[in-house]
């Protein structure tokens, strides 16, 4: 079957593992303004972005051929248990008969997780299924900390734009990479490629660090958060994200009683204090990250967050709260198709000399 996938973040790895099972896999092209206006079109206006830009995204995959959607569920009091079903009613009123493969964790609905299962096996043996697993699991971890050292060195290139297409040749090398020789390989490859980038010297307590937490999808997609690492790596700041695939798999596919050592685990716990109840999407690990980011000594942190996503808007007013109390300077940027890049970039500018100027009267 023609098979495809929401686009979010290192896509390659979603691909490789319908591959590996021998499904043709239809890629959906990279979110654009196209991606984004035919989203819109089709979507409730009062639904949150994500929605919007997947709906957009669906319409580019159908376009190319694609017949069967495989996408994640969602659970508690938030949007993202209904995308399934509000995406396959507009696409059918639109006229696209497309089936859709829904995955919830294991262990909140094991039956439909093993019905799903078997759909997308494609006759293929059980040690197959779970080699396949394997090798994709170890592609994610390799391919996640190869990203956090593209986002630490970014700010520090000599020649701008180096890293950026240096991840880009990484990211090809793990396409064609189909064992688990070749993802070492490929692995390796990666590290002396990010070695051989030249850097300008920065003395340690010039470093500017800076944390992105919020929503899963405006996190980690970077062609509909403005290339926010991009952006913050060009202005000097070394950056991390709040979300990696990799954590979300270990995470979410392990029972509870394995969990405790976990990250999200970890910062979970420390979003407890803000959030102590589940209130849907991510805000409680926002809240979580932005402790850590303080903990870990960062100097700032921005927090994405989709217009009309009501977790973060819980989040977002908390934050003053947080910032008080940490001291952590923290800015809030929401997504939607009407943002404004050039006053985005100048909020931004703004931030990061605010972050600046803290810094060097801490250093004075
Ligand atoms: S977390 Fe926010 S943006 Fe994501 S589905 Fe839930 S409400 Fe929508």
């Amino acid at each position: 079957m023609k098979v495809s996938f929401p686009y979010m973040g290192t896509t390659v790895v979603y691909k490789k593992l319908l591959e590996l099972l021998g499904h043709e896999v239809i890629m959906p092209p990279k979110p654009s303004q196209h991606t984004i206006n035919l989203g819109v079109k089709y979507s409730p206006e009062f639904a949150c972005f994500p929605l919007k830009v997947i709906m957009g995204s669906y319409m580019q995959a159908i376009e190319k051929g694609a017949e069967v959607m495989i996408t994640s569920g969602g659970h508690g009091p938030c949007r993202a248990g209904f995308y399934e079903q509000v995406h396959s009613r507009i696409l059918k009123q639109e006229g696209h008969n497309v089936e859709f493969i829904v995955f919830n964790s294991l262990f909140r609905d094991y039956k439909s997780f093993i019905n799903n299962v078997l759909k997308i096996k494609n006759k293929k043996s059980w040690f197959t299924v779970g080699k396949s697993l394997l090798l994709v699991y170890d592609m994610i971890k390799k391919l996640d900390i190869l990203e956090k050292e593209v986002e630490r060195i970014r700010a520090y290139e000599v020649k701008k734009g180096e890293t950026t297409k240096t991840w880009e040749q990484i990211q090809l090398l793990f396409d064609k990479a189909n064992t688990k020789k070749e993802i070492k390989e490929a692995f390796h490859k990666g590290q002396e490629l990010l070695s051989n980038i030249k850097q300008t010297d920065v003395e340690s307590d010039r470093k500017i660090r800076i944390g992105i937490v919020g929503e899963i999808y405006v996190v980690m997609e970077p062609s509909i958060n403005m290339k926010m690492e991009e952006l913050l790596g060009n202005l000097g700041a070394e950056v991390e994200r709040s979300q990696y695939l990799s954590n979300w798999i270990s995470y979410n596919a392990l029972p509870k009683f394995l969990r405790k050592g976990t990250h999200e685990k970890q910062i979970l716990e420390k979003g407890e204090k803000y959030i102590p109840i589940e209130i849907g999407g991510h805000a409680k690990l926002t809240m979580g990250q932005i402790v850590d980011f303080s903990d870990r000594g960062f100097d700032g942190v921005i927090h994405l967050m989709p217009f009309g996503c009501l977790p973060e808007l819980v989040s977002q007013s908390i934050v003053p709260k947080v910032t008080e109390e940490l001291g952590i300077p923290v800015l809030t940027l929401s997504i939607d198709e009407q943002m404004g890049v050039a006053n985005t970039l100048t909020r931004i500018e703004a931030f990061l000399d605010l972050v600046k100027g803290k810094q060097a009267k801490k250093i004075s």
